[in-house]
């Protein structure tokens, strides 16, 4: 299949070609002739599986089909919400590029950045507006943005929406827009709370759906090296040495952890920057740039920041430290193997994390194949210790003992827990 087969417009298509693209991935496959009809979208799809493009072309060509703006001014037609700031960042200029030969304007606005030149923005006209929750609420309560002639409206990574502690904001926008609409959903996973919201705002949906829930990024080879807590950082530092690995994002759980590695590396002669959300906006644009373009080989990520990062041909994922909730490691690994590439992610762990490795391997319904890196043996008679998830001294043990995922979450506790914390560094 081809994507002048879609139905797509000479402009989009120009576009597709320039990117490099000559196959539409199955979710665009599906997708882009449902929202050509006008079809409300439930999609299940990760992230790496091409789904940006998958809602964003044919989001274009309606906006171009459904004619041209009022004279004089332009209204926000479409909308697209997203949990984190990069994330809207790369769906953004996902928009501009496909969108580049289309006399339509997109713009993205997100906190932790000053206000006006979004106000100025939005002042002068967008047709379409990606933005995170909390900036849009900024800017409805300031009036400085129009959703009451919305046609077409996304959610991208609904779950994470959630998760993140977004419902109420969510809800509070929703409200403020049309009935009639074409709304396009897009989970990796779907929870009753999913499944509700969804109900709520989708009217017969078509369902699109190219990964299964749960399931690690199918190209993604995995692999555990065992080692001592105390090795870790020597472990990495001989890894990226030895095979010569020009890119690697590195999984901390906590920022503190992500400062101290990426200082470490750095001493150890390795390019580094750490991204999280502690970091300033600016801080965390520069980071990721460099690293995009290999002025620095390791970036070292906190979960939060690295959701939704969209990094080329991202070869090598490295889990430093496991995270404290299994569906998080399936979030981390799709960072690699992203659509259709070759993607390999190694985890570090240490005696104190088998149990979350467990955990893991319970959610992903196979074990992970443990690969003893030889003079890096882990010493058998260190007892393992509870983990410091970071959060104000509270240790993993403690918070855990009741803690059975259901079908595979983290205990609803635990979510809000990680909701709370998440939506001030994200937004
Ligand atoms: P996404 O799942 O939307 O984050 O996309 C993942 C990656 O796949 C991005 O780097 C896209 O640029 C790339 N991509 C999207 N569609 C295609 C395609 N049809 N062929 C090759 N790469 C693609």
């Amino acid at each position: 299949m081809s994507f002048e087969s879609l139905g797509l417009r000479t402009e989009l298509l120009r576009a597709v070609s320039e990117k490099g693209y000559s196959v539409p991935t199955p979710i665009q496959q599906q997708a882009i002739p449902l929202v050509l009809e006008g079809r409300d979208i439930m999609g299940g799809a990760q992230t790496g599986t091409g789904k940006t493009a998958g809602f964003t072309l044919p989001l274009l060509q309606r906006l171009m089909s459904s004619g041209k703006p009022e004279k004089g001014r332009r209204i926000v037609r479409a909308l697209v919400l997203t949990p984190t700031r990069e994330l809207a960042a790369q769906v953004n200029e996902s928009v501009e590029s496909y969108g580049k030969y289309l006399p339509l304007r997109s713009t993205v606005i997100f906190g932790g950045v000053k206000i006006n030149p979004q106000i100025q923005k939005l002042r002068n006209g967008v047709d379409i507006l990606v933005a995170t929750p909390g900036r849009l609420l900024d800017h409805v309560s300031q009036k400085t943005v129009d959703l009451s002639r919305l046609d077409i409206l996304v959610l991208d990574e609904a779950d994470r929406m959630l998760d993140m502690g977004f419902i109420r904001d969510i809800r509070k926008i929703l409200a403020l827009l049309p009935r009639q609409k074409q709304t396009l959903f897009f989970s990796a996973t779907f929870s009753d709370e999913i499944k509700r919201l969804a109900n709520d705002l989708l009217r017969s949906p078509a369902l699109v759906e190219v990964a299964q829930r749960n399931t690690a990024a199918e190209r993604v080879s995995q692999v555990v090296h065992p080692v001592d807590k105390k090795r870790k950082r020597e472990l990495l530092s001989y890894l990226i040495g030895s095979k010569n690995w020009k890119q690697v994002l590195v999984f901390n759980r906590t920022k503190h952890g992500a400062n101290r590695l990426s200082e470490q590396l750095i001493t150890d002669g390795i390019t580094a920057a750490a991204i999280h959300g502690n970091k300033s906006q600016g801080a965390r644009t520069r980071a990721l740039a460099d690293f995009k373009s290999g002025k620095v080989r390791v970036l070292v990520a906190t979960d939060i920041a690295a959701r939704g990062l969209d990094i080329n041909e991202l070869p090598h994922v490295v889990n430093y430290e496991l995270p404290n909730v299994a569906e998080d490691y399936v979030h981390r690994i799709g960072r690699t193997g992203r659509a259709g590439r070759e993607g390999e992610a190694m985890s570090l762990v240490c005696v104190d994390e088998l149990k979350l490795l467990r955990d893991i391997e319970r959610l992903l319904k196979r074990d992970i194949p443990k690969v003893v890196i030889d003079d890096f043996e882990p010493d058998p008679s260190i007892k393992a210790e509870p983990i410091n998830t970071g959060r104000g001294g509270r240790k993993q043990g403690a918070r855990r003992t009741n803690a059975k995922p259901q079908n595979g979450r983290p205990p609803l506790h635990a979510r809000r827990n990680r909701g709370n914390r998440s939506r001030r560094s994200a937004e």
